[in-house]
């Protein structure tokens, strides 16, 4: 199972997204790695392997390659591919137990959120829903069980940003641990374990992916203990991807950087554009200089393979408040002609949304408010000119 060393680890970003993990096959010379549809794999002898493979839950070609590229993309050591980011979620959160406590960020995916109120609660693993983006908050939400951070930055549907370096230091002080779920902003714009997380997660889904045409997930970890814990759940639970979905978010990464540029530059016109529309309230994203987490969002992103906000983007990930309120947050999402009413996010076409009905519909109860005014975008790599006229015909 050993990878070819055909990258250097000083080679940049775009390099390892297109060969890390992906040398040409040494059998057939095949520039791309195959999709390796095989459930077991031929024996010379009992427990002699050709290459280390016995069977696809525990291990894959495919999937290897896949979690070869994350963890050089993410400045890490370990990758590991599950079946959807929920089920990487989940998978990494087999190494709490009964009576361990999780700070949770408040404004994190829905799903994250049902997880931990309807699922892990039953195991005894407890959580605070906590902002933060309050230091005084966090300090309240510890307690001698806290074992883990959860944050996600930019957040969802809010997009604020917390600082990682900073939860990082707080957690570690504690003895805790800190996960940063990292679909947003992917690792083109920043790499959490360089701050010092010491786990990144991924709904491949979304950014990874690309193409709103697979679902899969991902962990990467530094630490060799760790990752041997998660792979040993992976396979004993065996949230896996197949080997056609791990081709296709390999496919997708090799074009995650120029495909966040662009997705960068979009958004921020959308965001100009919005800040000044006469039925807009308030427009959320980290890339306008006056948002309130600019100064955070560019320090996370000091972590980025640029090194800047300035030259990545800030993603492309946009919310707004509709000055009408409800009725006018639902009127524009189905007045969009491009922009596509769906959940998800993260594909090269557009999607728009209204998060307090549909993607954060599991927050109800939970004392965290979505303002039913609010409106979320995933800014597509379509062209400019023509998503800029589909929400300002939407918004007339
Ligand atoms: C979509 C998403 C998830 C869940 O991933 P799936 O691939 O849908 O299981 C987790 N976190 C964030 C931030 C997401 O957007």
């Amino acid at each position: 199972m050993s990878n070819e060393h055909n990258v250097h680890p000083t080679d940049g970003f775009s390099t390892l997204a297109i060969h890390a993990g992906q040398a040409p096959d040494p059998q057939t010379g095949a520039v791309i790695v195959p999709i390796y549809q095989t459930s077991t794999y031929a024996q010379h002898a009992v427990g002699q392997t050709y290459a280390g493979y016995e069977y696809s839950r525990t291990h894959n070609p495919t999937r290897t390659a896949l979690q070869t590229c994350i963890a050089a993309l993410e400045g890490g050591k370990h990758g590991l591919a599950f079946a959807s980011g929920m089920a990487a979620i989940a998978t990494l959160c087999y190494l709490l137990r009964p009576g361990d406590h999780v700070i949770l960020g408040d404004d994190v995916y829905g799903g994250t959120y049902r997880l931990f109120s309807k699922v892990l609660q039953h195991y005894g693993i407890r959580f605070t829903l906590t902002d933060l983006t309050d230091a005084a908050a966090i300090t309240a939400a510890f307690t001698p069980e806290t074992k883990l951070i959860w944050l996600e930055t930019p957040s969802n549907p809010l997009l604020k940003s917390m600082d990682i370096a900073a939860l990082a230091e707080q957690a570690h002080a504690r003895g805790a641990w800190l996960a940063v779920d990292n679909t947003f902003a992917s690792p083109y714009l920043q790499r959490p374990l360089l701050l010092g997380a010491d786990f990144v997660v991924h709904s491949a889904t979304k950014y990874l992916g690309g193409h709103s045409d697979v679902v899969g997930g991902l962990i990467v970890v530094n630490d060799d203990a760790l990752a041997e814990r998660i792979a040993f759940h992976q396979n004993a639970a065996g949230g896996v991807p197949g080997p056609q979905d791990c081709f296709l978010v390999l496919r997708g990464i090799k074009t995650l950087a120029v495909r966040m540029r662009q997705h960068g530059e979009n958004a921020r016109q959308i965001a100009e554009m919005l800040t000044k529309h006469p039925a807009i309230e308030r427009v959320l994203y980290p890339g306008l200089p006056n948002d309130p987490y600019h100064a955070i969002a560019r320090r996370n992103q000091e972590s980025g393979p640029t090194g800047s906000g300035d030259r990545a983007g800030f993603g492309g990930m946009v919310s707004f408040i509709a000055r009408g309120g409800e009725a006018q947050a639902r009127a524009i999402v189905a007045k969009t002609r491009l922009f596509t009413l769906a959940e998800s996010l993260g594909g090269v076409e557009s999607l728009i949304e209204h998060p307090g009905a549909m993607t954060h519909a599991s927050l109800a109860g939970s004392g965290v408010e979505i303002d039913p005014a609010l409106v979320r975008l995933s800014v597509g790599i379509e062209d400019i000119e023509d998503l800029l006229q589909d929400l300002e015909q939407a918004l007339a």
